[in-house]
């Protein structure tokens, strides 16, 4: 027997490890990826490292203090690099245990503002 879950866009029964829908033709994976959350890109510095990589915020949190803060004890990055003085290691997924963590800064923030103007100025615009 095979395992099966139910379709979480059509509710029809798939398998466990289908990639699309054989019903409705979503792409269950990357559709479930979408909706859990986000990255966003951080700069970790450690005892004796720094590290960049793209942090995941699930959906329902909503900053990076979320997730820092939360109770698990690891960070988990993805497409991290260590940054060294002379070069920049590429080394993928990676793990931080908080403990050693000194500091996080983001890298990359939505220009939130710079949409709110656009928007104000289109309105302005128009009128
Ligand atoms: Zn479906």
């Amino acid at each position: 027997m095979e395992p099966e879950k139910p379709c979480p866009f059509c509710g029809e029964t798939i398998r466990t490890e289908a990639i699309v829908c054989k019903h409705c033709r979503t792409n269950v994976v990357s559709a479930l990826q979408k909706k859990e959350g986000r990255f966003v890109k951080v700069r970790v510095k450690t005892r004796d490292k720094v590290y960049h990589g793209d942090l995941f915020i699930p959906h329902y949190f909503h900053r990076v203090s979320d997730v820092i803060n939360d109770e698990r004890p690891f960070l988990s990055l993805a497409n991290t690099s260590e940054q060294t003085k002379a070069s920049e290691i590429y080394i993928g997924f990676l793990a931080v245990n908080k403990a050693v963590i000194e500091w996080v800064r983001l890298l990359e923030e939505k220009p939130k503002s710079e949409k709110e103007d656009q928007v104000s100025y289109e309105i302005y615009t128009a009128s």
